[in-house]
């Protein structure tokens, strides 16, 4: 079965159509009633994210071995867009603990670490969170200073501010990144699993946010923190590495995350234009509108595709890192440009929290920050483009 989606270049198995409706119907029913409720109150949304567990949303691609629902790459895409297409903020707790906590873990993880850190996160009772940014550095993410030294013969002491973390006040459990030696950079940088609530570990004030205000946002600060040897994520060293292939695999859902704002800011437009009348005419009958709608649609369609193509690279265990940056750069370009054309389509009604678009417009312009801002994922793109180049071009 295709998809309207250029289905001549990219065709949807049964199964990934089934999942995709199975997706909006929930993101209808569940999530885009109580959307803007949750932006107002900022409540986390327990009941929904464990919905979304009952769903095998919260562990998409984690093998069946561990309990997860042993979905592919562009499964998750799917999933990921129609989510947030309901909801931005619910597609953000969904992308972290998905990508960023279960993601590095079960790839890197031993099993021991499976049984601890994996299998009690995969159905939505509870989160995990990744903590690379510090106050100090976001981009440069291999000049950590979150210092970690040898306590004793079975335990490590962590000391640090990790900033900006994503499900920070819900997370029990976290990936943290710490340096060994500051002075070796992105070399003496290895990854840590640690439990939370933990003696040594606060949390910072939850951060007032534009958007994506329903999940949660703080500091976590370790002081004179014990983390277990045995909490090791990988190899000593190995941390920075880990960190990057993590990133790479996440952008693929936050470019899905920005779809689905996009397409939802489309149908907001789509749907006023239709009923509004000037100057004796539908909004949809003005040339002018229309112009806008088809720059929407094309940016749109044409994101989906990268994204689609990064995810069927990784499934098909292809390199993708280029493409995951391309897909996220597109993808969240898009929607802030669709979310700031939908307020000009809707006029005043554009700028007030009645109506979805104002939301749409703030949860947007995080897609171009989180993960990697535009201008990272440009010097990714070009810095994979010349490498590509010069093999061939010697
Ligand atoms: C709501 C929210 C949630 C987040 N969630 C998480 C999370 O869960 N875990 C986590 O670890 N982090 C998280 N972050 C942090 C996020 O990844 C960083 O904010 C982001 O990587 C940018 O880092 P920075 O804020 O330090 O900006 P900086 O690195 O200080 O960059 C400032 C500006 O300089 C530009 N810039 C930097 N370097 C270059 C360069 N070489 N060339 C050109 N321009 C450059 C940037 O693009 C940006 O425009 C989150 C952030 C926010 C706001």
């Amino acid at each position: 079965m295709s998809t309207n989606i250029g289905s001549s270049l990219f065709t949807l198995s049964e199964s990934h159509e089934m999942l995709r409706k199975t997706c909006r119907d929930f993101a209808d029913r569940e999530l885009k009633p109580i959307a803007a409720k949750l932006d107002k109150t900022h409540e986390y949304p327990t009941d929904i994210v464990k919905k979304l567990g009952d769903l095998g949303l919260m562990c998409v691609e984690v093998d069946e071995e561990l309990g997860g629902s042993g979905l592919d790459s562009l499964a998750y895409a799917i999933a990921m867009e129609e989510i947030s297409r309901g909801c931005a903020s619910c597609g953000v707790i969904m992308s972290v603990n998905n990508s960023l906590y279960l993601g590095p873990i079960t790839k890197y993880g031993n099993k021991q670490q499976h049984e601890q850190f994996v299998k009690p996160f995969l159905n939505g009772e509870r989160v995990g969170c990744f903590a690379l940014s510090e106050p100090g550095n976001g981009s440069d993410a291999g000049a950590a200073s979150t210092i970690v030294k040898e306590h004793d013969k079975t335990n490590y002491i962590m000391n640090g501010t990790k900033a900006w973390i994503t499900n920070g006040y819900e997370a029990e459990a976290t990936v943290v990144f710490a340096t060994t030696d500051k002075s070796l950079k992105h070399k003496g940088i290895s990854a840590f699993i640690v439990k939370k609530p933990t003696d040594g570990l606060s949390l910072g004030k939850k951060e007032d946010k534009l958007g994506i205000k329903a999940s949660s946002t703080c500091n976590l600060i370790f002081e004179d923190c014990i983390v277990p040897k045995e909490n090791l994520l990988g190899k000593q060293g190995d941390g920075f590495k880990i960190a990057m292939a993590t990133l790479d695999s996440g952008r693929i859902g936050i470019a899905a995350q920005a779809l689905g704002i996009a397409q939802a800011a489309l149908e907001c437009a789509l749907d006023y234009a239709r009923k509004r009348e000037v100057f004796g005419k539908q909004l949809t009958q003005l040339q002018a509108i229309q112009m806008k709608l088809a720059d929407m649609e094309v940016r749109l369609q044409s994101a989906r595709l990268l994204t689609w193509k990064a995810a069927s690279l990784k499934s098909q265990g292809e390199s993708y890192t280029k493409f995951a940056a391309m897909a996220k750069l597109a993808a969240s370009e898009c929607a802030t440009f669709n979310a700031h054309q939908a307020i000009q389509i809707l006029g005043g009604m554009g700028y007030v929290s009645d109506m979805p678009a104002e939301r749409h417009y703030r949860d947007a312009r995080i897609t171009e920050i989180y993960e990697g801002t535009s201008e990272i994922q440009r010097l990714v793109i070009a810095g994979n483009l010349i490498k590509e180049y010069s093999a061939t071009n010697a």
